[in-house]
């Protein structure tokens, strides 16, 4: 295990994955009413397909977009379209949403239908299943997978990793899907390697999960092209570049993307998503939510439709011990804090985690020019340098220092001695520079 392969940087913080990691999935029942996002993945937001007073069916298709780079939604339960209104996304974005009142008759769509084997299904069916899923990184990116699956002719795939890792802290979702459904995972795998033309695929797993690993090396044994590789334990090893540096030795280059050194990476549950797509025919209305924190009665892994209420994911957890002080939608290092309890769970939705104590001071310190944060970056940035050009608006100089090669881990925050808002500084700034270059563009 010492010998297991890793990247240059990172943190440890602690896991506190026990409070989850051994319990089995549950299937949380479908709620009264679900909130549908009409945008949570990257690229162009879908228009809705349905208009209030609408009767849709479960896994009916509600909303879609000409662009390239965006992937449709769908219902996750039958019933009747309430509104199509705006609603409040977890990252505190405005956006159009379908709410839709549950019947309870879980009535299928025609749609939902099973396709043919695997074997009989060329690399353009896959691709086009995949899109009309709705299927995007479920690691936490939403980045559309059938985009992932079409790089340019001038860019050649080699291969595809499917990343295990679920690095951050608490996060167990991805771990309980490998070791109970290994077969889902493999077979997921085995649909991205034909939909790419590649013939070697890896399963990169931190070794904190012996049991993952066990589990997907046996459910791989009868296909040598795929291989499980253990990774060391260290945050953030789950991050493309990082896992691509890892595995392969290959280093993405600075303002470069995966495919520039022929590489595909996917998330396992987005591997599981292809499965359920291609063999059940269902897209994707449903994720697993890991609900933990000392705050929540029965922290636990659910099986969650898309729309639910964060507040009812919580609840069917058991609720709240004591008064919560922060609710956090994903990992404690890049989750965002909720003051509203309403906002849906969407398919970026990787846990649900509720503290009663503030994990880190709410006021800075000055900086003292340790240089932790620079140690720690992954992506050897420097991120005071850039917090500060961001904190005075010199995004420009911001850029030209490497901005976009940030992989948004926050680690550069979790070691500062001074608790600066390191991470959040150098969103703005991107966040602005993709808010201009879009502006120009449309
Ligand atoms: S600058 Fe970005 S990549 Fe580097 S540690 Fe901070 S958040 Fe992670
Ligand atoms: S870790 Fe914090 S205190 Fe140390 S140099 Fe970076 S920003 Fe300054």
């Amino acid at each position: 295990m010492s010998k297991a392969k890793t990247f240059r940087g990172g943190i440890h913080p602690a896991g506190n994955k026990e409070l989850t990691s051994t319990q089995a999935i549950v299937a949380m029942p479908a709620p009264a009413e679900v909130t549908v996002l009409l945008k949570q993945h990257a690229g162009a937001p879908c228009r809705p397909l349905v208009k209030k007073g609408d009767v849709v069916n479960k896994g009916q298709k509600i909303g879609d977009s000409d662009e390239f780079i965006s992937a449709p939604v769908h219902a996750p339960v039958s019933g009747v379209v309430k509104a199509v209104q705006p609603s409040r996304d977890p990252a505190g974005s405005i956006v159009q949403a379908v709410v839709i009142e549950n019947d309870g008759e879980e009535r299928l769509d025609p749609s939902v239908q099973p396709h043919p084997d695997l074997d009989q299904l060329d690399a353009e069916t896959i691709k086009k299943i995949v899109r009309e899923a709705g299927i995007v990184g479920l690691g936490g990116a939403t980045f559309p997978t059938h985009v992932k699956l079409s790089p340019p002719p001038d860019k050649k795939i080699e291969v595809l990793i499917i990343n295990g890792c679920e690095c951050e802290p608490y996060l167990t979702c991805d771990h309980r899907l490998m070791v109970e459904q290994p077969e889902r995972v493999v077979f997921g795998t085995r649909a991205l390697m034909k939909a790419l033309g590649v013939e070697k695929a890896y399963i990169g797993i931190e070794n904190n999960k012996p049991d993952a690993i066990a589990a997907l090396e046996k459910a791989t044994a009868d296909y040598p092209g795929i291989e499980v590789v253990p990774l060391q334990y260290k945050y953030p090893q789950g991050s493309e570049k990082q896992l691509i540096t890892a595995i392969t030795g290959k280093e993405v280059p600075f303002n470069g993307l995966p495919m520039d050194v022929g590489v595909v990476v996917n998330n396992v549950e987005t591997a599981a998503a292809v499965q359920a797509a291609i063999q059940d025919g269902m897209p994707l209305i449903e994720r697993i939510v890991t609900v933990s924190g000392e705050g929540v009665r029965h922290p636990q892994n659910l099986a969650v439709r898309i729309g639910t209420p964060i507040s009812e994911v919580i609840a069917a957890a058991g609720g709240f011990i004591g008064t919560p002080k922060q609710v956090i939608i994903g990992g404690p290092l890049t989750g965002v804090a909720q003051p509203d309890l309403s906002v849906p769970v969407t398919k970026c939705n990787t846990g649900i985690l509720v503290f009663n104590e503030l994990k880190r001071p709410s006021k800075p310190e000055p900086c003292i020019r340790c240089g932790r944060c620079v140690d720690a970056c992954p992506s050897f940035l420097l991120p005071v340098t850039l917090a500060h050009l961001s904190d005075i608006g010199q995004y420009d100089k911001a850029l030209e220092l490497g901005l976009l090669a940030c992989v948004e881990c926050g680690s550069c925050s979790y070691v500062c001695p001074a608790h600066r808002f390191l991470l959040q500084s150098i969103l703005v700034a991107k966040r602005e520079i993709e808010a201009q270059r879009y502006k120009k563009t449309s």
